[in-house]
């Protein structure tokens, strides 16, 4: 039998950490990169390594270099703090409630959370549109594949607490973007689903299963499948690990 074992301090670790009022994130350690494309003032926008990679990988794959703007990416606690700040001052506490994330509840500190606009002259830097056509379009149908999920949709509002934002994209990577989509879950309730019992996720033609570990103790031992290929562990930043298992390599 194959073992792993899981330490509790990385439970805030990983591409699905949950990141919301109620789980803040617990510390950024990701190796940040600066992407190719600039933010509509000229800006960096920087994101986690591989989050950055599959970014621009998605992109191009729909033609999309010239069209898509990327408008902001990875936040440090102050300028999370800054926006909220402004947005409260202009636009009052509702709409900053809304749209905005409190400091060091938000997305934009894990470096896996993007805010994409279609290319004009004038960007909104809060509410960018994103529309669910064209090149845009393109990119919402071939996301799921490189790991990205449109994280606050329409109907989820009561769930994640946050309005519905097209603009705002999530890396949780594969298989887990497929599993979320194909099951109209929101992050917030893909553990409680793996919490259901394993689940398969049939990708480019390989097999994995994705399966959660509950935290039991300073260190958990989770048991594997006899025959099994990669194995990757993410935290979810509230009990415990999301493991999959992905089908050995013929
Ligand atoms: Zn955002």
């Amino acid at each position: 039998m194959k073992k792993i074992q899981c330490k509790r301090e990385d439970i805030g670790r990983g591409p699905l950490i949950l990141v919301n009022r109620d789980h803040p994130l617990r510390e950024s350690s990701v190796q940040l990169v600066p992407l190719d494309s600039l933010s509509p003032e000229g800006e960096k926008v920087c994101l986690e390594r591989c989050a950055a990679n599959l970014l621009q990988a998605c992109v191009r794959s729909v033609g999309g270099e010239r069209e898509i703007v990327l408008v902001s990416g990875w936040r440090s606690h102050r300028e999370q703090q800054d926006i909220w700040d402004a947005t409260l001052k202009t636009d009052g506490e509702a709409f900053t409630r809304k749209y905005v994330a409190l400091p060091g509840c938000s997305e934009h500190q894990t470096g896996l959370a993007i805010d994409l606009g279609r290319a004009a002259r004038q960007i909104d830097f809060i509410r960018p549109a994103f529309p669910y056509d064209g090149v845009c379009g393109r990119f919402r149908q071939r996301a799921a594949q490189y790991g990205f999920v449109e994280r606050y949709e329409q109907g989820k509002e009561g769930v994640t607490g946050i309005a519905h934002e097209p603009w705002h994209f999530r890396y949780v990577g594969t298989p887990h973007a497929k599993l979320l989509q194909d099951n109209s879950l929101s992050l917030e309730e893909y553990v409680p689903f793996l919490r259901t019992g394993p689940k398969n996720c049939l990708l480019e033609g390989r097999i994995a299963q994705v399966f959660y570990a509950p935290c039991a103790g300073e260190w958990t031992e989770v048991e594997l499948p006899s025959r099994c290929g990669r194995v990757q562990v993410s935290g979810d930043n509230m009990d415990g690990f999301i493991i999959t298992v992905w089908g050995e390599q013929r």
